[in-house]
């Protein structure tokens, strides 16, 4: 298998100088979290999920009135983009691209093919197919995340967004007065809400909401002595990026992301191509 075998063909594009609005609207597209931003038709640059989080937190920090919003959806893509992102080709094997991908801390890598032309993306969710065909041999336990940072039911959604801006994560689960999990709130979920709330003109309405009116209440699990394997194919199922372990009173014991699970990936394919 080959690149272009994995891919998502015709990605979510822009041209720089459209406005952060629609990137708001195009970064979701067919789940992808990612917009790539071109000059002239070449690519140019990079916009996540991530990089709208922490532009949001940037701005709301100390208030979220809607000029704060507004001085930020105004702005150009090309100003908040990653420019001249690393790439992966058409003909390269998938354990390079994902090398690149573990090494560098990079989500994405938009792909060209032999002229130099934007044909694709390559995310971790398609990294994740890989787990199909290769052997059980690594535990959820080994790569999940063990100290789960919370928030409780009453915190706000700009909270959220500043947890997961410094935090360095996309998903925060909501936790009621036990600590009982109840909830989970996620950057992609923030920010095509956000999408409709700058349609319906109160964007800054929205990040004052408290989290337990916002968040999605179905929390899916996995069990720790589960392979990676087995978490892959039940985020590829599901279509979700996280799954979180659950102690037996209900807390949070561990989370575990498509991020974890590249990871996972590369370390099982490197240990048996050795
Ligand atoms: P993400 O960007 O959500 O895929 O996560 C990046 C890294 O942070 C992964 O190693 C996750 O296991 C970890 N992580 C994600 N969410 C949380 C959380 N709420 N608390 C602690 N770690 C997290």
């Amino acid at each position: 298998m080959l690149i272009k075998d994995l891919m998502i063909t015709d990605p979510p594009t822009l041209e720089r100088n459209a406005y952060v609005y629609e990137v708001f609207r195009k970064v979701n597209e067919r789940g992808i979290g990612r917009v790539i931003v071109l000059a002239d038709g070449n690519l140019t640059g990079i916009i996540s999920t991530r990089d709208l989080v922490n532009l949001i937190d940037l701005r709301c920090r100390s208030s979220c009135e809607k000029s704060d919003v507004y001085g930020l959806i105004y702005r150009t893509a090309e100003e908040i983009m990653s420019p001249q992102p690393q790439v992966a080709y058409e003909e390269m094997e998938p354990l390079d691209a994902l090398t690149i991908m573990v090494a560098r801390n990079f989500g994405a890598l938009p792909v060209l093919n032999s002229a130099g032309r934007l044909t694709g993306i390559v995310t971790e969710r398609e990294m994740l197919l890989l787990f199909q065909d290769i052997d059980e041999l690594l535990s959820v336990r080994r790569f999940m995340s063990k100290r789960v940072r919370t928030a409780y039911k009453d915190a706000k959604v700009r909270d959220a967004v500043s947890i997961m801006a410094k935090g360095g994560f996309r998903r925060l689960p909501v936790t009621d007065e036990t600590g009982k999990v109840i909830g989970i709130v996620t950057a992609s979920d923030i920010v095509r809400r956000m999408d409709k709330e700058i349609r319906k003109g109160n964007p800054e309405e929205y990040m004052g909401k408290p989290l337990h009116e916002v968040m999605n209440r179905n929390v899916l699990t996995v069990r720790p002595e589960d392979s990676v394997n087995q978490a892959a194919a039940r985020m590829i199922i599901e279509r979700v990026g996280s799954l979180l372990v659950l102690d037996e009173n209900g807390k949070a014991a561990g989370i575990i992301t498509e991020r974890d699970l590249v990871i996972a990936l590369y370390h099982q394919l490197h240990l048996t191509l050795k």
